[in-house]
């Protein structure tokens, strides 16, 4: 049976980065009838935190990515926290000790720390040179009968490599002497990571490892373990680094860059899982907007890209964009009136006729429900100025546009234009063209300036609509101050 599992270390939030690694697992499982573990790596308990787990977990529901077994799902193969594993982990480091595959070390930190300088000094990298590992049983007795404390140190055969064939990357070969003996458990009794990893994974009958790039060096650890406790390699899947559009590290300095941010910001978690899946997959065709279930559907681990994917908030809020036109009406317009309201534009009393209006009108040309303020607002507003109008249709109008400005100041001024308004689509479509006619003007040359100098903005519903919803909006007194 196919079974991948996530395991974020409970540090922080839930990255982009770790969300894409939770996603891939998911979607391989789900893709092939496989199960979908989520353990929770909290070995290092200085860093990890209650509030940290919980609210990775809160985002990986967000995002829909149900595991089948984990903290709070009882499986055959739990616990799944780290840190209720310690007798597991002992279990293990125990056999490994009686096969001769681990060693107790008695070198107190003052030794291992000469080695290190040592090693400094002749300019290799840092590697056990201590006797413990060829010490006689006796040798042993004595400081067992002491009480020194020691640790449990893996002894890394010195002939020979390891290949894994990498999911993604290919064939990956390691010398074996690349490591030096290394430490398992600690003499306090706390396990080393990458032991807990590999024990974990090889108890929990993972058969694929996808995580990561950043955590192919700790393979070779894993993988001498998993050989020394007797068993079989799970096919490892490591994928490519995130990056920012600068094709650096993406960190904080970029924007936003945990799940939890989008979720504030309004994003939908159907739009961010789609984008997700194409930070270093994609379907071979050219399409880019997928359901979940549609992504299910045509996931394979074969079209997981070895490249570095990255990660732009503005394709992210296009697709944002486009799953919110994927939405039904209603549950769209319950949105954006949330919005309006905790935003303060609206009031409660707003009338559906309204939102329903408001949100057809803006719909289209919004990529984050949160974003649509603004855009209501320019409708709401009368940004009357001529200067930015003018500049901005002189673009797309073959003549200066300050006759109909003035037209239109003038009209404000004196009540025609909200009585043109206030008379309903035909007295408004009426006026307008007879303004048009004394101009010369009609078709695009009259509307777009009619609409850049009402709305502020050159593309957008249409005029009528928009002064429509003017009318509305302020008979109705459920658009508030800051609106109007
Ligand atoms: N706990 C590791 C992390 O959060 C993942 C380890 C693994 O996937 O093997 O980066």
């Amino acid at each position: 049976q196919i079974r991948v599992r996530f395991a974020p270390s409970p540090t922080g939030n839930l990255h982009v980065g770790g969300a894409r690694t939770a996603l891939f697992n998911y979607l391989y499982a789900k893709s092939v009838g496989g199960k979908f573990i989520l353990r929770i790596e909290d070995t290092d308990l200085e860093r990890s935190t209650k509030e940290s787990e919980e609210a990775v977990i809160r985002d990986l529901q967000w995002l829909g990515l149900d595991w089948d077994e984990g903290p709070d799902k009882d499986g055959e193969y739990g616990p799944y926290r780290q840190s209720e594993r310690t007798h597991v982990y002992k279990e293990y480091a125990d056999k490994l000790l009686s096969s001769g595959h681990v060693y107790q070390c008695f070198c107190s930190d003052e030794e291992l720390e000469a080695m290190r300088e040592e090693a400094k000094a002749k300019n290799l990298p840092p590697r056990y040179t201590g006797k413990w590992g060829s010490a006689s049983q006796a040798e042993i007795d004595a400081e067992l009968e002491k009480g020194t404390p020691y640790t449990y140190r893996f002894r890394v055969p010195q002939e020979g490599s390891v290949t894994i064939h990498d999911l993604i990357r290919g064939e990956v070969t390691w010398k074996k002497d690349t490591l030096g003996d290394f430490v398992v458990l600690r003499s306090n009794g706390q396990p080393v990571y990458n032991f807990c990893v590999a024990v974990d994974d090889a108890t929990m009958k993972i058969s694929h490892v996808i995580r990561a790039e950043e955590h192919l060096p700790n393979t070779l650890r894993q993988a001498l373990i998993y050989n020394a406790l007797g068993f079989s390699m799970p096919q490892f899947g490591h994928v490519s680094l995130i990056l920012a559009p600068d094709r650096s590290k993406l960190s904080k300095r970029h924007g936003a860059t945990s799940v939890g941010q989008f979720r504030e910001m309004g994003y939908l978690a159907s739009a961010m899982v789609n984008y997700l899946a194409l930070l270093g997959w994609n379907d071979g065709s050219e399409d880019e907007i997928f359901t979940v279930d549609q992504i299910i559907e045509k996931f394979s681990i074969d079209r997981v890209t070895k490249s570095g994917a990255i990660f732009d908030q503005t394709k992210l809020g296009w697709l944002n964009g486009q799953h919110l036109r994927l939405l039904p009406t209603e549950e769209v317009a319950t949105m954006f009136k949330d919005q309006w309201i905790k935003a303060g534009l609206l009031t409660e009393s707003i009338p559906d006729s309204f939102v329903n209006v408001a949100v057809e009108l803006v719909k289209n040309g919004t990529e984050v429900v949160a974003e649509s303020e603004k855009y209501l607002l320019s409708i709401l507003d009368y940004p009357l100025n001529e200067t930015l109008a003018s500049s901005a249709v002189k673009e797309v109008v073959d003549d200066n546009i300050a006759e109909v400005a003035n037209a239109i100041l003038e009209a404000y001024d004196n009540g025609e234009l909200q009585a043109a308004i206030d008379g309903g689509h035909d007295t408004w479509s009426k006026w307008i063209k007879g303004m048009g006619k004394g101009f010369k003007r009609k078709g695009k040359r009259l509307f777009m300036p009619v609409r850049v100098l009402l709305t502020g903005a050159m593309q957008g519903p249409e005029v009528g609509a928009v002064l429509g919803l003017l009318k509305d909006g302020e008979s109705s007194g459920a658009v508030t101050e800051k609106a109007g």
